[in-house]
């Protein structure tokens, strides 16, 4: 996609988010309720389109890109070290979230005074509390486990994208040591791959639909349920700060300064560049569905290497959650301190610990990463039932974490670009 495609579609999705709030508040108040409701149904059946549209792509595109970045880099002793950067960065970034969520829970005390909350007993929505419970069992060798697979083919038809990954990191590092005899499927892994980016292309159209579909719905239907939009925040108000100003410190001021740094581009230029994806991780909540849109603007307008976008980006989106790790931390430490429990300094290190391994077990699906505190719960010893306390807001902070986890990928794209060719001094 030309760079002034590319920018009429920014625009569209713009345009798309203001007709939403539009409709949403003036449609909950000025139509009556059924047909307001109705509409809603119109517009979740929009977004969910555009959604499918960008999951039909996404096994074959992180294959190919994966395959293909690896091949393109050439020697196998060059892609340790490019790989070693990227989870080096990785690991950084997120341990730096971590420890800002701490710092900044620790300094506000958002739940601090809410044991009335939890004394009155929690409204707990049982259905979700059990999908939560059922990960209690998870273990640390499970983790790890979840790297490889018993069969790929079944990885493949289910999404799992790490074992995917890991199978195509292998297999592109040994198509590069085949010689003559590795050219011809490299060949077809790179017509795919082609193909894919098109085929993006072609989603991205829909994206200003979809996303004003998937916010209008979203959001309209919150502001039709009790209390509404307002209130089910105001509920946890002092939390849901905490997080969005932890989110916000990290979003513009931690990684654009590791952008402009050690990857040596304008820290806005970039953002603007990458906006399409920042908008579409925010609106959709899902980091690996995001992954087409990042990757389109990671490579066409912010003009990264294909060989570091290729395999960084599918990476980021399943391994590197910032967003997802920061929240992990705030929200188990504002539930200790809503039952009063006040944790020692090891347990705090638990908490660090933990958060940082729940964000890269967390699949980049929405909401993932509050069925994966149930891990961090349990290694400091806090009631599952916590949870209860952060529910209702959740779905509305997961669009938050996931922008800021799509960002933080983006980051670590431009890093590796960097890397590969060599920049020198001064900012980009
Ligand atoms: N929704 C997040 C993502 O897709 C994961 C989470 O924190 O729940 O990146």
């Amino acid at each position: 996609m030309t760079g002034k495609h590319s920018n009429v579609i920014l625009v569209a999705i713009l345009i798309g988010l203001l007709c939403a709030a539009l409709f949403v508040f003036g449609g909950s108040r000025i139509l009556p309720r059924d047909l307001f409701v109705t509409l809603l149904g119109v517009c979740d059946v929009l977004g969910q389109f555009f959604l499918l549209g960008l999951r039909m792509i996404i096994v074959p595109l992180v294959m190919a890109s994966v395959v293909m970045g690896i091949t393109s880099l050439g020697d196998v002793r060059k892609i340790g070290g490019i790989g070693l950067r990227t989870l080096g960065f990785y690991a950084a970034t997120t341990a730096l979230a971590v420890a800002l969520g701490v710092l900044i829970v620790t300094l506000l005390q958002p739940g601090a005074g809410m044991g009335d909350l939890v004394t009155a007993g929690l409204h707990i929505d049982e259905q979700r509390m059990a999908d939560i419970r059922a990960k209690e069992d998870i273990g640390f060798g499970d983790l790890l486990l979840s790297f490889l697979s018993r069969n790929i083919v079944e990885s493949l038809a289910s999404g799992d994208m790490l074992p995917v990954i890991v199978f195509s990191l292998i297999l592109g590092a040994i198509l590069t040591t085949l010689g003559e005899r590795g050219k011809p499927l490299i060949a077809c892994f790179d017509g795919l791959n082609e193909a894919m980016m098109k085929f993006i292309g072609l989603v991205l159209w829909i994206a200003p639909v979809g996303i004003f579909g998937l916010v209008s719905a979203k959001f309209g239907a919150a502001t039709i349920e009790e209390g509404g939009l307002g209130r089910m925040i105001g509920s946890v108000g002092k939390y849901s700060a905490t997080i969005l100003i932890a989110l916000g410190i990290h979003g513009f001021v931690t990684l654009p300064l590791l952008c402009a740094f050690l990857a040596r581009r304008n820290p806005l230029k970039y953002a603007g560049h990458m906006m399409p994806a920042l908008l579409t991780a925010w609106s959709t909540a899902t980091s690996s569905g995001t992954l087409p849109v990042t990757m389109e603007c990671a490579e066409e307008r912010a003009g990264v290497d294909p060989r570091a976008a290729g395999f960084v980006l599918p990476l980021g989106a399943t391994i590197n959650m910032d967003g997802t790790a920061l929240y992990e931390a705030v929200a188990v430490i504002f539930i200790a301190q809503a039952y009063g429990i006040d944790l020692t300094f090891v347990q705090l290190l638990v908490v660090f610990v933990t958060a940082t391994l729940a964000s890269i077990g967390a699949a980049g699906v929405p909401q993932a990463g509050l069925v994966m505190m149930v891990i961090v719960l349990n290694a400091v010893g806090l009631p599952v039932e916590g949870i209860g306390l952060i529910l209702a807001v959740d779905w509305f902070l997961d669009r938050f974490r996931t922008a800021i986890n799509v960002w933080g990928d983006s980051i670590g794209a431009a890093y590796i670009d960097g890397r590969l060719r060599n920049v020198g001094p001064g900012i980009r």
